[in-house]
């Protein structure tokens, strides 16, 4: 058990100070005033404790305050609670999963680089050709340039 005057602890990254924030639950309807869209449905409204992080607190159910006939919706809070923060817990993973699809800067340059590589040796003897045909070089000419792209995006 813990002690009567311990501070509460952020489970994310310890923090001891946290505000308050009251909870109701809302539905929206059509409304000509700003904000009237949304109304609190709820018969009763709860507070819980964020960390300044952005961590909500997960209290007992008990550390949920609420007036009265509150019982049935703490068990909607806590569902609500608990759905937040599994659902922050995902984001490290998440980032980290955007991350390997993410070219580096120095990647981007070496495929740039070797992209007008094959693009310059391509252009000098496509350059050499229009004194037969104008018209036909030109649109093998733009072929050349095109083709190169893929394979060198497939090398990586
Ligand atoms: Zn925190």
């Amino acid at each position: 058990m813990q002690q009567v005057n311990q501070p509460i602890t952020c489970h994310v990254c310890g923090g001891e100070w946290f505000y308050e924030v009251t909870l109701q639950q809302y539905a929206s309807m059509y409304s000509a005033s700003p904000g009237g869209d949304i109304h609190p449905i709820s018969t009763t409204s709860h507070q819980i404790r964020i960390c300044i992080c952005g961590q909500p607190f997960q209290p007992n159910i008990g550390g949920v305050r609420s007036g009265r006939s509150g019982s049935v919706s703490v068990t909607g809070v806590m569902e609500s609670l608990k759905k937040a923060v599994d659902s922050r817990a995902q984001v490290p993973s998440m980032v980290s999963k955007m991350g390997e699809d993410v070219v580096s800067r120095e990647e981007f340059a070496s495929v740039v680089q070797a992209l007008t590589l094959q693009m310059e040796t391509l252009g000098t003897p496509a350059a050499e050709a229009p004194a037969e045909k104008p018209a036909k070089t030109t649109t093998k000419k733009s072929a050349a340039k095109a083709e190169p792209a893929v394979p060198a995006t497939e090398e990586k």
